[in-house]
């Protein structure tokens, strides 16, 4: 049946793939972006459809629309993004879930949550599982993002219990692929656009830490699994990959992939910037008969070629 779906932070990363899959499934898409660090490059191939709807407006402020459904992913997710105006990306996450939890309230309908492994801080427990609490840094340069999103699950958690929505949280984990926004600082955005310019690449610290990255293919699936799972399996639930590497192991493969005359630099390590990060999936595994299939060299590839087309298509 054509659901109504609306997709906060459509016009992102990962919402604009988001767009498209439940666009493809037959859906309507309303998608709402302030265009922060979204583009409209992301979903311009979506404009012609007219069951695909673009709103510009900010989700701290109350939204009035009618839907069956909501996914909340408007938020700067990359470390300079999200460090660039602190109090915004707290207001978006804390202002911005009530009003879209007010929003499905209002029309009675399911909500899910784009939450993120930093709930879990600088870990103390790995691989991460659900039920580790985290060990965050309530006032350091992450913790806008880290501390908001905390309080986001908090809020969904809190009209679960205390309202009866039907709610659904995930925590996703690295995740990589087209339409990464080039200048992000993230890195995989960041190896592959020095590779492909022959720049240096900046490993912060001895690029010992590690992580462990998810294509975005396998994650949209994850959450469309999870939106879609029974009503009392609420979350939160990991999803990502769980091959970690290290982040020098990372260059060398994307070095090596672009065949890049890039030399490795070491520079400062980023305050508060967690050491190891892998995620347990056993619950989506066992809830959601999810797991990824994407290989990283295989999704690397995908990722490379699109950078490539960018820089081509600048030039
Ligand atoms: P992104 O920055 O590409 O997308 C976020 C989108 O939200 C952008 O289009 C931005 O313009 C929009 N936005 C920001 N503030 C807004 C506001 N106040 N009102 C309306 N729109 C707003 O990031 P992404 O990687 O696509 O991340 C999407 C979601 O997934 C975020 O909530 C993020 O926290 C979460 N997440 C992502 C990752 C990852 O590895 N990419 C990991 C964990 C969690
Ligand atoms: N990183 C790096 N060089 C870069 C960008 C990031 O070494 O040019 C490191 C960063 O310090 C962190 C890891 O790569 O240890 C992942 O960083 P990212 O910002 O992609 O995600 P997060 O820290 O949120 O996991």
């Amino acid at each position: 049946m054509k659901k109504k779906v609306l997709i906060t932070g459509g016009s992102g990363f990962i919402g604009s793939h988001l767009c498209e899959r439940l666009l493809n499934e037959g859906n309507e898409i309303i998608c709402v972006d302030n265009f922060f660090t979204g583009s409209k490059r992301n979903i311009i191939h979506l404009l012609d459809n007219p069951y695909f709807e673009v709103i510009r407006h900010d989700i701290t402020f109350p939204l009035y629309v009618e839907v069956d459904e909501i996914y909340n992913l408007a938020c700067p997710a990359s470390p300079i993004h999200y460090q660039w105006d602190p109090v915004q990306t707290t207001k978006t996450s804390i202002h911005g879930a009530i009003n879209m939890l007010g929003l499905a309230k209002r029309l009675k309908v399911k909500i899910l949550q784009a939450s993120t492994s930093e709930v879990y801080g600088n870990p103390a427990v790995h691989p991460q599982k659900e039920d580790y609490w985290g060990n965050v840094n309530p006032i350091g340069v992450r913790s806008c993002y880290d501390e908001g999103k905390r309080c986001a699950e908090t809020l969904f958690f809190d009209y679960f219990r205390e309202h009866k929505l039907n709610i659904k949280v995930v925590r996703i984990f690295n995740t990589y692929g087209p339409h990464m926004h080039p200048n992000d600082g993230r890195v995989v955005s960041n190896f592959i656009m020095q590779s492909l310019k022959n720049e240096p690449i900046t490993i912060y610290g001895d690029g010992s830490q590690t992580r462990s990255f998810c294509y975005v293919d396998d994650l949209v699936d994850g959450m469309i699994k999870m939106m879609n799972s029974p009503n009392d399996f609420v979350g939160p639930v990991n999803l990502g990959n769980t091959k970690e590497i290290s982040i020098l192991e990372l260059a060398e493969i994307i070095i090596d992939m672009v065949g890049s005359k890039s030399k490795i630099t070491y520079n400062t390590l980023p305050k508060d910037d967690p050491v190891r990060r892998k995620p347990d999936i056993s619950l989506a595994k066992k809830h959601l008969t999810w797991q990824t299939i994407v290989s990283l060299e295989e999704g690397l590839e995908n990722t490379i070629n699109y950078f490539r087309d960018l820089l081509n298509s600048n030039t």
